[in-house]
């Protein structure tokens, strides 16, 4: 069978949209699914939106994403270096290809200069905006000898090149998503192939990358769908086989809007600040517009490698659903080795200031236990600060009525006796002391079960729900005990 090769090909105008990097999922999972070459291309011929920085930006997005590309640019060292036998991969390096098959369209008849000012332009425009027609260029320079182009353009004269399309035919082509598409060549534009800066249009440049590095299937969003029938002509006047087509639905908020920045995050960087992990956001991308054969939701890159396909991509915009997002990435979490996810989260522990370098190089252990306690619990990193927080301040509030009621009991005083005095007996809370405490406390005191736990759980965080004790004693240490203790004490027990 034929090696597939696939492509994702982003204009570098800024940061990697999250849309974007479904895409960018979507053709890698198809093809390490059949054993091919994922490629980035790098769209970068509209000059004027393009970004200092954004190739750098979306090199990094796609490989902290996991999503490693066989051939295109690459970060080395802080430079971007291209690998691979079909380069460039960045397509304002490859304007040599695109003049020569520019040139090779006019010598056909299939391209044309044209010459009409912007102003004309946007009075033929207007004029049939008026009339309510499908604004289209009108023609005028279609009929201008080639011999007259050639010397206008030689003397200076601006212009750009056209593509020539017969009149009232009908282009077909199949998508792998939408079926069978047939458009009327007089409902499309004489698409501009060549523009006045010397640079191709993304329509001219596409079809002749695509050919040129030997791309199978064109994956990418369904905005591009209706610029598929220029493409399939541009295909056709210059011999080429067509590739499958795949447009994929747009991403859509819950008010089933396009994501935009306006409400909320929708850089793929953004999620990375969150603490979202590459693994919970994109098995949770996978899964807008695409669903698998059995009902399974948590899946890992080599699952979806395995599972993906696209039949089973969605005709409708999938929804992007934080709540769900949270959800799965809450799982990857929890699966998470507790080391790695310790280095992972020692950052935003910093940042909330709950620890300093000093302590990441003196009490790692006592670090990875905090965070072990609260993995279960959280759904990005950046909550790791609210779900810490009750081992940073001695000052206990209890949470509710029935928190304070408990704390208040009558054999209160007596167990926080009983463990002030175990902990007098120590150096440090360790394993040993955490195993057996509640048993001796319970045996000092004659009180268990849940009159036990509750109120020294309350006395310790405020909470009556949480973490495992014997872990919230490990982590509060002797002396934050001691003093939580006091204070409980002193502010509701009146001593
Ligand atoms: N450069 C286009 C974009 O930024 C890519 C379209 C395509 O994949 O053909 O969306």
């Amino acid at each position: 069978m034929e090696q597939v090769r696939l492509r994702f090909a982003p204009s570098p105008t800024g940061y990697l949209h999250i849309g974007g990097l479904r895409t960018a999922l979507y053709n890698y999972l198809f093809a390490k699914h059949r054993g091919g070459k994922f490629i980035l291309r790098i769209e970068d011929t509209d000059r004027s939106r393009y970004v200092e920085g954004a190739v750098e930006d979306l090199i990094e997005s796609l490989s902290w994403a996991g999503i490693q590309h066989d051939e295109g640019p690459f970060l080395e060292d802080g430079k971007i270096v291209e690998r691979g036998e079909y380069g460039p991969y960045t397509q304002s390096k490859r304007l040599d290809i695109y003049r020569k098959y520019i040139d090779l369209l006019i010598e056909q008849g299939d391209a044309y200069y044209c010459f009409c000012s912007k102003d004309r332009l946007d009075r033929i425009r207007e004029g049939q905006r008026i009339q309510g027609l499908i604004p289209k260029y009108d023609g005028f320079c279609r009929s201008l000898s080639l011999e007259e182009a050639r010397e206008r353009a030689s003397e200076g004269e601006e212009y750009v090149i056209r593509l020539k399309l017969p009149h009232n035919r009908d282009i077909k082509f199949h998508d792998m998503v939408r079926g069978d598409i047939s458009i009327n060549t007089e409902d499309i534009d004489d698409q501009v192939l060549l523009k006045s800066d010397g640079y191709p249009t993304y329509h001219m440049a596409v079809v002749i990358d695509d050919h040129l590095m030997g791309i199978t299937h064109i994956v990418r969003g369904e905005e591009w769908l209706s610029s598929v029938p220029k493409h399939v002509y541009l295909y056709e006047v210059l011999g080429w086989e067509v590739p499958v087509f795949v447009h994929l639905p747009t991403v859509l908020n819950e008010d089933r809007k396009k994501l935009s920045k306006r409400h909320g995050d929708v850089a793929v960087e953004d999620f990375m600040a969150k603490g979202y992990l590459p693994e919970g956001l994109i098995n949770y991308l996978a899964l807008v517009g695409w669903s698998p054969e059995d009902n399974q939701e948590i899946f890992t890159m080599e699952e979806l490698v395995e599972a993906f396909s696209f039949e089973r991509v969605a005709k409708t915009g999938g929804i992007f659903d934080i709540n769900k997002l949270n959800w799965v990435n809450g799982h990857h979490i929890r699966n998470c080795d507790i080391d790695v996810l310790t280095e992972l989260t020692i950052p935003f522990l910093k940042e909330a200031n709950y620890i300093d370098d000093e302590d990441v190089e003196d009490k790692y252990s006592w670090i990875r236990a905090m965070v072990q306690t609260v993995q279960e619990g959280i759904s990005h990193l950046s909550e790791i600060g609210d779900r810490v927080d009750m081992f940073f301040d001695n000052e206990i509030t209890p949470e509710d009525d029935d928190a304070l009621e408990m704390l208040t009991g009558q054999q209160v005083p007596a167990i926080l006796d009983a463990l002030r005095e175990e902990l007098q007996g120590i150096d440090e809370v360790d394993e040993e002391f955490t195993k057996g405490i509640m048993k001796r406390i319970q045996k000092s005191t004659g009180v268990k079960g849940k009159n036990l736990f509750m109120p020294t759980r309350i006395a310790l965080t405020g909470n009556s729900h949480g973490p495992e004790l014997t872990s919230i004693m490990y982590i509060l240490g002797k002396q934050n005990i001691l003093e939580r203790i006091e204070y409980v004490e002193g502010k509701f027990l009146g001593k």
